[in-house]
């Protein structure tokens, strides 16, 4: 399981900043998370100011 980031992404940039294990890098429409990479914290749900991370 990964947490992933729906179109709601507002490119702030919080989640990249704060995930501990790096799994989440900048793209052209969103922010993305590396499902390999994650390990299912859930630090960046809880930071996204517009609610565009759930679990897969
Ligand atoms: Fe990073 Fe945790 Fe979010 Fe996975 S759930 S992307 S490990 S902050």
């Amino acid at each position: 399981m990964a947490r992933v980031i729906t179109d709601e992404c507002v490119k702030c940039g919080t989640c990249a900043s704060n995930c501990p294990v790096g799994a989440i890098t900048e793209g052209d429409a969103k922010f993305n998370i590396d499902k390999d990479t994650c390990i299912d914290c859930g630090a960046c749900e809880a930071d996204c100011p517009s609610g565009a991370i759930k679990a897969e």
